[in-house]
């Protein structure tokens, strides 16, 4: 039976993609050996490498004002790194709380300085992207965190902040990172772990424009500064070479797929799809708010935990796995990364459409 991976993260990545790695596996482009067994500093993974951020260049169309770092400890090593980096001693920092994980990226920031909620959803349980118009910007703030899709409360960015000048946008783009088209011009760095939609976990994907990692004070050790990542080419220590090497695959599968503007068409249509059925159906539930919806995790309720804990059992004995909501609020949660083929999305309406008349 087909298995589709509904999975959060790690999340599933492209059939093509794990094919290609399993046949190199053992002996990368003829060397005999793995590519975990060679050198990183050897011809062929320097190669990977390059490739890797050029790739990451291509398809977001990044300038070069900008480097590209892969970093080792995830997207939640960056939360401590960012204001380790950027806040200055005295300075104040202004962060978005739109769930979970900015929650969490604003407690490592206080360890560092003073931050400022500039919105929050919190009230309301992170059921919408907090209201731009009503945010309070600091004087002077060292930069603005946003978090540009919400894994667990489903709710997503559709249009990015303005921003005072002079004020870098940092975003952490773990669930939505290349899901669509964005101009990386909008933002002083760009981050995120890659297990939602760009490889394997324990690395980061970062993008961060080069006159920022100036800012760093002297006491931030090396392998904690975006320095280092950048004028080592992220090689100061050993890099996560089979990561590296799994985003290089699944790049080029994206720069074969015809790049972001057709990645982004394709995951409209899946969310959107899901969506429709929510809105018409009397027995499925979107808690979002309509205009907050994210396109990555489609998150949804049944009219009750019974009937949510036999759809998830039922689904996954059907080839639909990983469809339980996060422990934090339940629920069921499709996550449909860019990995997760048409079908799979046209397989979960029909099973739902099923349910609903089983159990409806
Ligand atoms: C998964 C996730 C994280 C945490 O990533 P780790 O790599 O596990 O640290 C942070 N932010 C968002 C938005 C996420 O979805």
């Amino acid at each position: 039976m087909e298995v589709y991976n509904f999975s959060a993260g790690p999340a599933m990545l492209p059939k093509e993609v794990m094919e290609n790695a399993k046949e190199e596996f053992c002996d990368f482009m003829g060397t005999g050996c793995g590519v975990m067994e060679l050198s990183h500093r050897g011809p062929q993974f320097m190669e990977v490498l390059a490739t890797a951020k050029q790739n990451t260049r291509d398809l977001m169309n990044i300038s070069d004002d900008y480097e590209i770092c892969f970093i080792q400890g995830g997207a939640s090593m960056q939360f401590a790194m960012i204001p380790m980096n950027l806040l200055p001693a005295g300075g104040i920092a202004d962060y978005a709380d739109s769930g979970t994980w900015s929650a969490k990226a604003i407690q490592e920031a206080e360890r560092f300085g003073k931050v400022n909620i500039i919105g929050s959803s919190k009230s309301t349980n992170y059921d919408r992207i907090p209201l731009v118009r009503h945010w309070k910007p600091s004087e002077n703030a060292a930069y603005l965190h946003i978090t540009s899709n919400n894994t667990i409360a489903g709710t997503q960015y559709h249009t990015f902040p303005p921003v005072p000048a002079g004020v870098p946008m940092i975003a952490d783009m773990s669930s939505d990172f290349m899901s669509r088209v964005i101009d990386v011009n909008d933002f002083g760095m760009l981050y995120g772990g890659a297990q939602k939609n760009l490889g394997p976990s324990g690395m980061a994907l970062v993008i961060i424009r080069k006159d920022l990692a100036e800012r760093t004070p002297d006491t931030v050790p090396a392998m904690l500064r975006y320095k280092t990542y950048i004028s080592k080419d992220s090689m100061f220590n050993t890099p996560p070479t089979f990561a590296i090497y799994m985003y290089k695959q699944v790049t080029e599968w994206m720069k074969n797929k015809g790049g972001l503007a057709v990645i982004e068409e394709i995951n409209n249509t899946k969310s959107e799809a899901i969506y429709e059925l929510l809105d018409r159906s009397g027995f499925y539930r979107s808690p979002v708010e309509p205009g907050s919806r994210s396109k990555m995790n489609v998150v949804f309720r049944l009219p009750s935990e019974e009937l949510e804990a036999k759809f998830i059992k039922e689904a996954a004995q059907n080839g639909m796995s990983g469809l339980k909501g996060h422990r934090s609020v339940g629920g069921v949660r499709a996550s449909i990364y860019n990995a997760m083929p048409l079908a799979g999305v046209e397989a979960l309406i029909d099973f739902m459409i099923e349910f609903e008349k089983k159990n409806g």
